[in-house]
C-alpha cells in the first residue's frame, strides 16, 4: 500500500526565489559545486539560499550507498575524487561571505580512506581563505576504512564533527542498509575523545515508523556518546519510490522532544517538522558561542 498520509499544515515551505536565492545559485554554478539542498530536493532551500547558506556536498554526485530515504543518487561513482574541489568550495565560501558553512558529502566506499583526506583538504582550503567562518562538516561514516582515517579528519580541526544517526537503530536494515547504529555512535564518541574541544552533532528524522521511546532511546545513546548538538525534523518521502512517511509527528510532539534532549544535557537542540541536520546551523553555533 503506497497511500501516503495527507502533508498537514505545519509543512509549509516557502519558494525559492529573489535575490539571495538567486545569488546563491550563481556562486554554486559558477564555482561548479553540488549542493543537498538542491540534490536533497531540501524544503528549505527558498529560505536557506535567500541568506546564501547552501550545504555543499562534495565527492560527487553519485554515492555507493543507497538509504530509502536519499534522493542522491547510487551506485559506481564515475569519477576519482576532484583535487581542485577544495579550492572551489574555499572560493564559493569566501564569495558567500558566510560566518558559518556545512559541507557534506556522498560516501565513498570505493575509496580507501572514504575521502577522509579530501575533507581535510577542505576545510583547510576554506580555513585558509576564510579564517573566521566556522566550519561544520557531515561526514560519511567510513565504515570499510583503517580507524584511523579519522585522524585525519579531526586533525583538520573543523569547528562542528556532524554525523548524522538518521533513525532508530530498530529502522536500520530498512532505512539505512550498509550502515551500523553503533558504528555511527562510536565514530562520534571518537571524535570527542580525539580532540575534547571539538563540538559533534548528530539527528534524526522521525516519522518513518519509529516510536517514541526508541526516539528518547537515541538521544540517550547519543548523550552516552557525548554528543554536543541535536537535530530532530520530519522524515518527507523524496518521490514514490523512497520509503514511506509513516505518520506526521506534531509540533507538539516535537516541542516535547526538544525539552527532553535539553533535560538530557545536549547543548543545543533544534526539533522541528522542518528541521534538517544543517538548518539553521550557524545561527545555532553563533547563539552558542556568545552565550
Ligand atoms: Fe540546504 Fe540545509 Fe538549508 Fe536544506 S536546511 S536548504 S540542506 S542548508
Ligand atoms: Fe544519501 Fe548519505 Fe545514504 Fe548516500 S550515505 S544514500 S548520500 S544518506
Amino acid at each position: 500500500d503506497n497511500a501516503q498520509p495527507k502533508k498537514p499544515s505545519w509543512i509549509r515551505v516557502k519558494a525559492p526565489g529573489g535575490k539571495g536565492y538567486a545569488d546563491t545559485h550563481k556562486i554554486m554554478r559558477e564555482n561548479n559545486l553540488v549542493t543537498v539542498c538542491e540534490e536533497a530536493g531540501c524544503p528549505n532551500v527558498g529560505e536557506c539560499w535567500s541568506q546564501g547558506h547552501a550545504t555543499m556536498m562534495i565527492m560527487g554526485e553519485v554515492c555507493t550507498r543507497a538509504c530509502t530515504f536519499c534522493n542522491i543518487a547510487t551506485g559506481k561513482p564515475p569519477e576519482d575524487l576532484d583535487a581542485f574541489e577544495p579550492g572551489r568550495v574555499a572560493h564559493a565560501v569566501e564569495k558567500l561571505g558566510l560566518n558559518h558553512v556545512v559541507i557534506t558529502s556522498v560516501d565513498r566506499d570505493d575509496i580507501k580512506d572514504g575521502g577522509a583526506e579530501h575533507f581535510a583538504q577542505t576545510i583547510r582550503a576554506v580555513r585558509h581563505r576564510s579564517p573566521k567562518t566556522t566550519i561544520e562538516i557531515l561526514t560519511p561514516d567510513f565504515i570499510k576504512c583503517d580507524p584511523a582515517v579519522l585522524e585525519t579528519v579531526v586533525e583538520a580541526r573543523p569547528d562542528v564533527f556532524n554525523h548524522n544517526l538518521e533513525t532508530v537503530p530498530g529502522l536500520y536494515p530498512e532505512v539505512r542498509p550498509g550502515a551500523r547504529y553503533f558504528h555511527s555512535l562510536r565514530l562520534l564518541q571518537r571524535v570527542k575523545e580525539l580532540d575534547p574541544s571539538m563540538f559533534t552533532k548528530s539527528g534524526i528524522m522521525v516519522g518513518l515508523g519509529e516510536d517514541e521511546q526508541a526516539v528518547r532511546q537515541v538521544m540517550d545513546d547519543m548523550r552516552a556518546a557525548d554528543i554536543d548538538f541535536l537535530t530532530i525534523g520530519q522524515y518527507l518521502q523524496p518521490t514514490p519510490k523512497h520509503h514511506g512517511v509513516d505518520r506526521f509527528v506534531t509540533p507538539e510532539e516535537f516541542a516535547s522532544y526538544e525539552k527532553a534532549a535539553y533535560g538530557k544535557g545536549f547543548l543545543m537542540v533544534s526539533a522541528t517538522p522542518l528541521t534538517r541536520s544543517s538548518y539553521h546551523a550557524g545561527d545555532d553555533f553563533a547563539r552558542l558561542r556568545d552565550a
